[in-house]
């Protein structure tokens, strides 16, 4: 395995389309794990929906390698951990029992270039840094953009990585068009010791290859937002230089934002 990362960042931020797509730009052998609850990283890999961990072993105990992993698009095996039944347990808990799984029936042992873990942001809870933690992802992305809570949510998760020891690769501006927005990252970014790793304009041609169950990389492959991803996973591939984040305060992050708007 040349890399193991994990994507965090806000809800709805565009975690799920910047991995699917980075992996499907990505040539050689690439392990997608999908930890959130809503399952829909490797929809767009595989064409589908694909059965999660936690629902296969509500029928089955004992799931082999071929009931939970998936081939998708470009030489992904795709998986995804689940979650609980709405307002019911904790879908931190199925990230563990996910990533145990997957260890015991060695999920890895066929030695994948790349893993990435697709992760949350905005829960703060000990089921969903598992991925972060050692063995399993060795660095940490964060998916934002310029809007406050997306910000907000890239402070809380620096914390985390803190705490956690973790390695912060860099920061990946997915823009939502909002005013100085390149430059409100760039210095979130630059605040918390960290990097833009890329920066992906929005375009529409993300919801017309999300309708297909596609990812924009395999639909559009002569697109400009099709070289971006790879250029994108790229960067991350190229990347030697870590940090431990330097997290914002409550009155410096409010200071900082406000600076700008
Ligand atoms: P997350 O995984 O962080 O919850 P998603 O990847 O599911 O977020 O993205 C949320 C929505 O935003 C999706 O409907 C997706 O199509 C859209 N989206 C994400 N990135 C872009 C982009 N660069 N341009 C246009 N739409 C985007
Ligand atoms: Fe589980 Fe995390 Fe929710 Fe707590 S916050 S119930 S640990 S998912
Ligand atoms: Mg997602």
């Amino acid at each position: 395995v040349l890399k193991k990362i994990a994507i965090y960042g806000k809800g709805g931020i565009g975690k799920s389309t910047t991995v699917s797509n980075m992996a499907a730009a990505y040539d050689n052998s690439t392990f997608v794990i999908g930890c959130d609850p809503k399952a829909d990283t490797t929809r767009t890999l595989v064409g589908k929906r694909i059965p999660t961990i936690l629902d296969t072993m509500r029928d089955n105990t004992q799931p082999e390698l071929e009931d939970i992993v998936y081939e998708g698009y470009n030489n992904t095996l795709c998986v995804e951990s689940g979650g609980p039944e709405p307002g019911v347990g904790c879908a931190g808990r199925g990230v563990i029992v996910a990533m145990n799984l997957l260890d015991k029936i060695g999920a890895f042992d066929n030695d994948p270039d790349l893993v990435i873990y697709d992760v949350l942001g905005d829960v703060v809870c000990g089921g969903f840094s598992v991925p972060l933690r050692e063995d399993y992802a060795d660095e940490v992305y964060i998916v934002t953009s310029g809007e406050y809570m997306s910000l907000y949510a890239a402070n809380n998760i620096a914390k985390g990585i803190k705490k956690l020891n973790g390695k912060l690769g860099g920061i990946i501006c997915n823009c939502r068009n909002v005013k100085n927005e390149v430059e409100v990252v760039t210095e979130f970014a630059s605040l918390i010791s960290s990097k833009i790793m890329g920066i992906i304009p929005r375009c529409e041609l993300v919801q017309t290859s999300e309708y297909k169950a596609s990812t924009v990389v395999e639909t559009f492959p002569d697109s400009s937002q099709s070289k971006i991803y790879s250029e994108l996973i790229n960067n991350i591939m190229n990347n030697q230089e870590f940090s431990t984040p330097t997290p914002m305060g409550i009155e410096e992050f409010e200071e900082f934002f406000y600076s700008y708007v």
